[in-house]
C-alpha cells in the first residue's frame, strides 16, 4: 500500500481512505492503492471507500492527461470492485466529480454527507466521462435524467441524487462512523445490491422519441460545441447497446474528443484560470489587507452592480451618492435586480432580504472614515475622479486601498491626487457588474504588492476572477476589442451588412456579435469616444445621426420588436449602401472566413502589443479576460490560443495581407509576432 491510500479493518468492514488531499485526484498511486486495498480486504464482507481532505474525489489527475497510461486504469479498479466477493460502498463528502463519481458509481452502493455535490463535469473540459459514467448513471437513474447531468456537467446535491436514485442514503453526522453503521446494517439485513453494470430496469423500454426530444433541448444552447453531442451519443449507446459495446463507444468518444482542439482549448482556459492568480512579480508571501466592509462611490449602472456583488457574498457595503434622489434610485435598482432573480425562482425571498440588509446607502462621503476599502464608480471624467480621490484620501483611514472602476482613465493620474499612490489600484468590473465574472485589476506604477493582493483577495471573495493588467487606455479587453472596430466599419463599407458580421461571429461561438453588442451598450457611447478622439466612421456616425442609439431607442444596427428580438432594418441597409456609394467603394461579396479573420487578427495584433508592453504578463491572461468578460466561448480558448492554433507564420502573413488590402496600419504585424513567426514560437510559451 502506498502513502496515497490508508486502510483500517473495522470487524468485517475494510475501510480504504483515499489520502491525496485536498481534492483526492485519482492519480496513478491512488488507483494502485485502491487495487491493492481491495486485495488486502480479502476476507472482509464489505469495503468502505472514503476520502480525506475537502472531498471524496475531484476525479482524474489532469496533469496525467496525454502522458502514457500507467496501470491500473480506472476500469481495472472497477473490475476489481465487481470481483470483490462482498459489497463495496462509497462514502461521499464534499464532492464526487468526474472519475471520482465514476468510482462511486462502480461501487455497490453510495452514501453521502448532506449537501455533498455529485457531478460529471467532463463536458466542460471538452470530452465525455471516460470510465463508464455514461453507461452506469443511466442504468441507475434512467437515460433522460442521466443525460441532464452528463450533458450540462452541472453537479447535483446528495439529496437530489438520493431522490434520483444514485445515492442510497444521506447520512448526517460523522460520515465515516455513519457509513460504517449503515454498511453494518446492510450486512446484517443481508441486503442485496446489484451493480449498475448488471442492471437494465431503468433503461429497458426507453421511449426514443422522448430521448431525442430531451437531447435536442439540452443541445439547443451548445451551438458548435462537440462534447455535449458526444455525451448524448454516449448515453444513447447506454440504451441501445449492450454494456460492453456501450463502454467501447464511450472510450472511442473520449479518445477522439480529448485529442481535439476544443478540449485543448477548454483545458487551456481551465488551467489558465488558475495560472492568472499567480501574478508574476507579486511576492508569494504578500498578505492582503483585511477587508470586512467596503464603500462604493456612485450608485449608477456600475456602482450598484459592484455593491450587489459584495452583498451577494456576505460583505457589508455602503453606496454613496450625490443626493438622496440618486441614492434612492440606485438602491431601488439593486432591489429590482434581486427581485427579478427571486421571481424566476433562482433566489429565495429570505436570502434577498439578507443581501439587501447588507447594502446600505449614504449621501455623506464622510462615512469612508469607517471602512476598509473604497471603490469609486462615478462619471468617467478625470477631473471629477481626481477631486474625489483627494477627498477620499483625506477622509478615509490611512492604509486602506482606494480603487477606481475607470474604463479608460490613467490610474497613475488618479493616484497622484492622493498621498497614498501605493494604495491606489484599478478594479475594472464589467457590466452587469453583479453578473460578469471578470475583474481587471489595474496596477499603477506606484501600486504596492499589498494593494494588488488586497484587490485580488476581495475579487475572489465576491466571486470574481481577477486578472492583473497594466495601466493603459482600455487595459486589456476594451483595448483589444477597440482595434476590431475600424474593421467592422470597413467591412460594412466594402460589402457586409450588420447581420452578416454578427452571424459569422456567433457561428464562431461568441455569445453576441459586435453589432448586436453595440446596440446593447448604446451606440452613442462609441460616437462620443470617436468625437473625443477626432476619428470618423462614416457608417457608424450616420447610424447614430439617424437617432439610432441601440436597444434603448428601440433601434440601432437592428430594429427591435416589443420582445427585443433583433430584426434587420432596411433603413440601416440604405445608410450602408448610400455611404459605400458616397465613398465610391464598389461593394463585393465577402467570405465568412475573411470576416472572421478581419475581426480576430486586429485583436491578436493588439494582444501581441499588450504582451510586448507587459500590460498583460502572459498570453493566457488575455485569453482568460476574453472568456470571462467578453462572451468568448471557452471551447475556442481565447484570441491568443486561436492565433497559436493558426500558427504564427500564417498570422503574420494574413496581417500583412489585410494591412495592405484595407490600408489599416494597425494590422501591420508587431515585432513579437514577427519574432515568433520567424522562430517557430507560440504565444502560449512566449514571454515578450
Ligand atoms: P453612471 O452614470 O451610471 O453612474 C455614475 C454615478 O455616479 C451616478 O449615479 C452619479 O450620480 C454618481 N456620482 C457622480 N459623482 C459622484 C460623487 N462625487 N459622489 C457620489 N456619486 C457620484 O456610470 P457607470 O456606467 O456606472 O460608470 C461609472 C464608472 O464605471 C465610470 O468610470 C465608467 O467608465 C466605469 N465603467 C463603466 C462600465 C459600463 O459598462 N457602464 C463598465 C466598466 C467601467
Amino acid at each position: 500500500m502506498n502513502e496515497f491510500m490508508r486502510q483500517q479493518r473495522h470487524g468485517n468492514i475494510h475501510v480504504l481512505r483515499i489520502a491525496n488531499p485536498p481534492v483526492n485526484t485519482l492519480r496513478t498511486d491512488v488507483r494502485a492503492g485502491l487495487a491493492e486495498g481491495l486485495k488486502a480486504a480479502a476476507g472482509a464482507k464489505a469495503v468502505l471507500i472514503i476520502g480525506d481532505g475537502r472531498m471524496f474525489s475531484a476525479g482524474a489527475e489532469m496533469t496525467e492527461f496525454g502522458k502514457p497510461r500507467v496501470p491500473p486504469s480506472l476500469p481495472e479498479v472497477f473490475a476489481a470492485i465487481a470481483e470483490f466477493p462482498g459489497i463495496v460502498v462509497a462514502a461521499i463528502h464534499g464532492s464526487a466529480l468526474g472519475g471520482g463519481l465514476e468510482l462511486a458509481l462502480a461501487c455497490h452502493a453510495r452514501v453521502a454527507a448532506p449537501g455533498a455535490m455529485l457531478g460529471l463535469p467532463e463536458v466542460k473540459r471538452g470530452f465525455v466521462p471516460g470510465a463508464g459514467g455514461t453507461q452506469r448513471l443511466p442504468r441507475l437513474i434512467g437515460a433522460e435524467a442521466a443525460m441532464d447531468i452528463i450533458v450540462t456537467g452541472e453537479p447535483v446535491s446528495a439529496e437530489r441524487a438520493l431522490a434520483l436514485g444514485f445515492v442510497d442514503a444521506v447520512l448526517p453526522g460523522d460520515l465515516e462512523a455513519e457509513a460504517l453503521a449503515w454498511t453494518r446494517g446492510a450486512l446484517e439485513a443481508n441486503r442485496r445490491f446489484t451493480l449498475a453494470a448488471n442492471r437494465v430496469d431503468r433503461i429497458a423500454g426507453q421511449d426514443m422519441a422522448s430521448f431525442e426530444a430531451k437531447a435536442a433541448s439540452l443541445l439547443k444552447r451548445t451551438r458548435g460545441q462537440e462534447s455535449p453531442r458526444g455525451c448524448v451519443e454516449a448515453v444513447r449507446a447506454a440504451v441501445t447497446l449492450p454494456l460492453e459495446q456501450g463502454l467501447q463507444k464511450e472510450r472511442e468518444l473520449f479518445a477522439a474528443l480529448v485529442a481535439g482542439e476544443q478540449s485543448k482549448a477548454l483545458r487551456h482556459i481551465f488551467f489558465g484560470e488558475r495560472e492568472v492568480l499567480r501574478v508574476p512579480g507579486l511576492p508569494a508571501d504578500v498578505k492582503p489587507l483585511p477587508v470586512a466592509r467596503a464603500v462604493v462611490i456612485g450608485a449608477g449602472t456600475m456602482g450598484g452592480g459592484i455593491a450587489m456583488s459584495f452583498a451577494n457574498h456576505g460583505i457589508p457595503v455602503t453606496v454613496v451618492e450625490r443626493d438622496a434622489g440618486a441614492l434612492e434610485k440606485g438602491i431601488a435598482r439593486c432591489r429590482a435586480n434581486w427581485q427579478r432573480t427571486v421571481d424566476t425562482g433562482r433566489l429565495a425571498a429570505a436570502e434577498m432580504e439578507r443581501r439587501a440588509a447588507l447594502l446600505k446607502g449614504s449621501t455623506d462621503i464622510g462615512i469612508v472614515a469607517d471602512t476598509d476599502l473604497v471603490i469609486e464608480a462615478v462619471f468617467e471624467d478625470i477631473e471629477v475622479k481626481k477631486a474625489l480621490f483627494a477627498d477620499l484620501d483625506r477622509l478615509a483611514r490611512p492604509g486602506i486601498v482606494l480603487a477606481s472602476n475607470t474604463s479608460t482613465l490613467d490610474i497613475d493620474a488618479i493616484a497622484s491626487a492622493t498621498r497614498r499612490p501605493e494604495l491606489v489600484v484599478g478594479m475594472h468590473f464589467f457590466s452587469p457588474a453583479n453578473v460578469m465574472r471578470l475583474l481587471e485589476i489595474v496596477r499603477g506604477k506606484a501600486s504596492s504588492a499589498a494593494a494588488i493582493a488586497t484587490a485580488m483577495d476581495v475579487g475572489k471573495r465576491i466571486g470574481k476572477l481577477s486578472v492583473v493588467v497594466g495601466n493603459c487606455d482600455g487595459f486589456v479587453g476594451n483595448r483589444m476589442t477597440g482595434k476590431r472596430t475600424p474593421q467592422v466599419e470597413k467591412l460594412l463599407q466594402e460589402g457586409c451588412l450588420p447581420q452578416d458580421i454578427d452571424r459569422v461571429m456567433e457561428a464562431y461561438g461568441m455569445a453576441m456579435g459586435p453589432l448586436a453588442t453595440g446596440d446593447l451598450a448604446g451606440l452613442d457611447i462609441g460616437a462620443a469616444v470617436r468625437r473625443a478622439r477626432g476619428t470618423v466612421a462614416p457608417i457608424a456616425d450616420a447610424v447614430v445621426a439617424a437617432g439610432r442609439f441601440g436597444q434603448k431607442t428601440g433601434k440601432g444596427w437592428y430594429r427591435y420588436d416589443e420582445k427585443r428580438t433583433r430584426l434587420p432594418d432596411p433603413e440601416v441597409e440604405r445608410i450602408i449602401l448610400d455611404t459605400s456609394e458616397k465613398l465610391q467603394i464598389r461593394r463585393r461579396a465577402i467570405s465568412d472566413q475573411e470576416i472572421l479573420e478581419r475581426l480576430l487578427l486586429p485583436m491578436v495584433n493588439e494582444g501581441a502589443r499588450i504582451l510586448e508592453e507587459g500590460v498583460a504578463a502572459r498570453a493566457i491572461d488575455i485569453d482568460v479576460v476574453f472568456v470571462n468578460g467578453f462572451g468568448w466561448p471557452a471551447w475556442r480558448g481565447g484570441p491568443m490560443f486561436w492565433a497559436d492554433a493558426q500558427g504564427l507564420p500564417a498570422v503574420r502573413d494574413k496581417l500583412v495581407h489585410y494591412a495592405v488590402a484595407t490600408g489599416d496600419d494597425n494590422l501591420r504585424p508587431t515585432d513579437l509576432i514577427e519574432k515568433l513567426a520567424r522562430e517557430g514560437g507560440r504565444f502560449s510559451a512566449a514571454i515578450a
